[in-house]
């Protein structure tokens, strides 16, 4: 039986991207290595239709902490200053990060429940300012909540803030307005929703951003990577095989349709998996319409507690994510990224039924 993996990435594989694992062994400075950088780095601007005038697709060798760390060690510029956004887990990372590379940053901290509040960002906007960056995370995965980035780069823009977005768990599903949303980067990764596997991710940034780049560090200095990327060239020694799946994957991506079919594949399937629930008695812990299409957090059923219930599931052939924190005991979540059709949902729902007996 074929386990299917209802986490927040790495994802199930689609036999496509699983074979394309094994491609020849590849030298990364011979010059198929940099076609294929070069069609990786195109294919992510082509996700959201961004020219590549004014943004760069900046890749490298890490898991998706990576791409935001480089993010935020890289594009505060050195007399910079940082107001972070913190609504989970993701968000409190930023503030480690920007803490442990002695970035001048505060933070803007709610409840893990609850929504980012516009008007206590605006006034710390105004009281503690100015802040060239505002870190949000686009879908905090520590509940599934979608953050609103529209709202928040329009106040950003009144206050000459630029977004820094960690969209590591909405890039290629959910909606980003790069020209308009008033964003200085986005960091992502491969294996979430583009679903290639571990090992490759990326910042997509604006070139402006990229100019006024602070050199903070050593092995992520984005500007290094993004100049030496444009050069056909590499500083290190890349994931050569998490690259292969990786263009592979944004081939399938565009083949499938792209972000919107993406996006509408997994809205269906959470929708799928929210009803089936929600007629077994369990309930979303986020109302939908404030949730990510990609993952959805639930309540654990009184008396039903998460080890058995996964171990249970797992048994079955599906792994299901615990709650991080305080919230492990409040919740489970269920991802809808990766190879998942609805025949699989209605599996997983009759696993369900199995357990509850
Ligand atoms: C998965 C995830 C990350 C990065 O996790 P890695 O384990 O480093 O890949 C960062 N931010 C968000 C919102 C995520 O969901």
């Amino acid at each position: 039986m074929k386990t299917l993996l209802l986490n927040p990435g790495p994802v199930t594989l689609t036999e496509r991207v699983r074979r394309s694992l094994l491609q020849p062994d590849l030298c990364h400075r011979e010059s198929e290595f940099y076609d294929l950088q070069d069609e990786a780095r195109s294919r992510l601007l082509d996700v959201y239709g961004l020219a590549a005038d004014n943004w760069s697709a900046v890749l490298m060798t890490a898991s998706g902490t990576g791409a935001v760390e480089s993010m935020i060690a890289s594009l505060v510029p050195q007399d910079g200053k940082l107001l972070v956004v913190q609504n989970g887990v993701y968000g409190e990372r930023i503030a480690n990060i920007a803490k442990q590379y002695g970035i001048a940053h505060e933070t803007i901290v709610h409840d893990w429940m609850s929504a980012p509040e516009l008007a206590a960002i605006e006034r710390r906007l105004q009281s503690a300012g100015p802040f060239s960056h505002v870190a949000v995370v686009h879908h905090e995965t520590t509940t599934g909540r979608l953050n609103d980035l529209t709202e928040l780069g329009a106040l950003c823009r009144a206050h000459g803030a630029r977004l820094l977005v960690d969209a590591v768990s909405s890039f290629g599903a959910e909606a980003i307005d790069f020209d308009e949303g008033n964003i200085a980067a986005v960091a992502a990764t491969a294996n979430k929703c583009l679903h290639g596997v571990p090992g490759a991710s990326f910042v997509v940034a604006h070139r402006e951003a990229i100019e006024r780049a602070a050199s903070r560090t050593y092995y992520l200095d984005l500007a290094r990577l993004a100049r030496m990327q444009a050069q056909r060239n590499t500083p290190f020694t890349p994931s050569v095989h998490a690259y292969y799946a990786l263009v592979e994957a944004l081939r399938e991506f565009e083949d499938e349709g792209g972000m919107s079919a993406r996006h509408e594949r997994y809205a269906a399937l959470a929708e799928q998996v929210r009803s089936g629930l929600a007629s077994r008695g369990i309930a979303p812990v986020i109302p939908p319409e404030q949730s990510s299409v990609v993952l959805r957090s639930y309540d654990l059923l009184s008396g039903v507690a998460y080890e058995p219930l996964h171990d249970a599931l797992k048994a079955q052939g599906f792994v299901i994510y615990a709650g991080q924190g305080d919230l492990s005991k409040r919740l489970f979540r269920v991802s809808t990224m990766g190879d998942l059709h609805p025949a699989d949902i209605e599996r997983l729902m009759r696993a369900f039924d199995g357990v509850m007996r």
